[in-house]
């Protein structure tokens, strides 16, 4: 019998992140000395004074609903981080605090686009502004990263202007950028608001990674352009910089008429963020940032075994990322020479090294194919041992090949 579900829901896709996720942890409970590059978030947990006001606001009860918007402390505290760090000139009303960054980018995609609007996607990309705007009957645009392993990363914006018709609404962008690890230049980002302002288009800026610089790497939010409201809105949220990825705290800072409009899309989606967590996201932003910046050090000190272990795999194109906490080798030569796909790659570490990676192809179906992605939020040992073990198993493909 038919479900009558919408066919659009076959082209979405899923984020691989999670499945792969799944097959670690499945692994792992049967016992499997599994080594994880996959996870998306930090190893270490939420600091404790967060939890403790957690329990704080559990213990006095504040547990009901809050205002959509997010509760006005947190608002505040917010708009204090912002102001202080970037001179973003942001008020506590210009804000929704939402259920993680993801939904935020939700609600803010779901404002601006109608049916055949057209969102130009950084390609490779997290997958969630594509598919968003697929959800929503918009058309994701793709304009693929050039990549150069000294250079690393970078934004064609000649053709990004290039692709831009009287359909497209919103450049998604995400700086430091998942999966590359790039940290795009301030140029770019000056750029890229004078072709929005140009063409009348909206930047969705994704810092969730902000504070995952490496080496004092040069990094522009677009809330420090003056007037920039008008062309951008701002996403960002607690899942990184503080550990907090299972609380689902994020938000979306947008000129005040923006924000009055998105929040009948916030209502209708989720009604507020979790009450208590919310509570405690101010002790985040308000209380010590020790924890979170010995966390980044630590990022930073994984950053470069991780590159220097995987610079000696034989066939692997590796650029050094500045941000963010992901690596993303170019892997197309081995590949050609094992003749395999990315996905039967993949495979192949997990079921003979017990080694998860995740395939490019689970950040874009254009470029994808040619590399992988690694998370290191493992510990440094876990790391080497990990690139270790795919050292082994191209080594046994290519015994085997010849
Ligand atoms: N944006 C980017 C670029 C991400 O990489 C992620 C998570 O991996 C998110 C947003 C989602 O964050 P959250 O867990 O707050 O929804």
């Amino acid at each position: 019998m038919s479900l009558h579900l919408r066919s659009l829901l076959d082209e979405i896709r899923g984020e691989l992140a999670f499945k792969y996720i799944a097959i670690a942890k499945s692994l792992m409970d049967k016992g499997y000395d599994v080594i994880s590059f996959g996870a998306g978030q930090p190893d270490i947990p939420t600091p404790d004074h967060i939890i403790e006001a957690a329990k704080a606001s559990l213990d006095r009860r504040f547990t009901g609903y809050t205002e959509t918007a997010g509760i006005l402390k947190l608002r505040e505290a917010i708009a204090d981080y912002l102001n202080e760090r970037y001179g973003a000139s942001v008020s506590p009303d210009e804000i929704i605090v939402t259920t993680g960054a993801k939904t935020a980018i939700f609600v803010a995609i779901a404002s601006y686009i109608n049916p055949g609007d057209e969102v130009i996607v950084i390609d490779p990309s997290y997958p969630a502004y594509s598919e968003a705007a697929k959800l929503l009957g918009g058309v994701p645009k793709y304009l693929t990263l050039k990549f150069d392993r000294l250079r690393g990363f970078e934004i064609d914006l000649e053709k990004l202007e290039s692709m831009i018709t009287k359909r497209t609404k919103i450049i998604a962008f995400n700086n430091p950028h998942n999966p590359t690890g790039a940290v795009f230049p301030p140029r770019v980002v000056d750029e890229l608001m004078r072709i929005a302002e140009k063409h009348k288009l909206i930047i969705l800026s994704d810092e969730i990674y902000d504070n995952f610089i490496y080496d004092n790497a040069p990094f522009k939010s677009v809330s420090q352009i003056s007037g920039w409201k008008d062309r951008a809105i701002l996403i960002n949220g607690f899942s990184k910089t503080f550990s907090m990825t299972g609380w689902r705290l994020g938000y979306v800072v947008a000129r005040r008429d923006v924000i009055e409009k998105m929040i009948r899309v916030a209502v209708n989606v989720y009604s507020c963020a979790t009450s208590f967590a919310q509570e405690a996201a101010i002790s985040a932003l308000k209380g010590d940032w020790t924890p979170s910046r010995k966390m980044i050090e630590l990022f930073r000190r994984r950053r470069d075994v991780v590159y220097e272990e995987l610079n000696k795999v034989e066939g692997f194109e590796v650029w050094k990322p500045l941000g963010a906490f992901y690596i993303y080798p170019n892997v197309s030569k081995i590949l050609k020479r094992i003749n395999m796909t990315v996905e039967e790659f993949v495979d192949y570490l997990i079921d003979k090294q017990r080694v998860i990676v995740l395939p490019g192809s689970a950040f874009s179906e254009i470029s994808g194919g040619d590399y992988i992605r690694l998370s290191y939020s493992i510990s440094e040992e876990k790391i080497r041992e990990g690139v270790r073990r795919i050292r082994e198993a191209i080594n046994e493909l290519l015994s085997r090949g010849s």
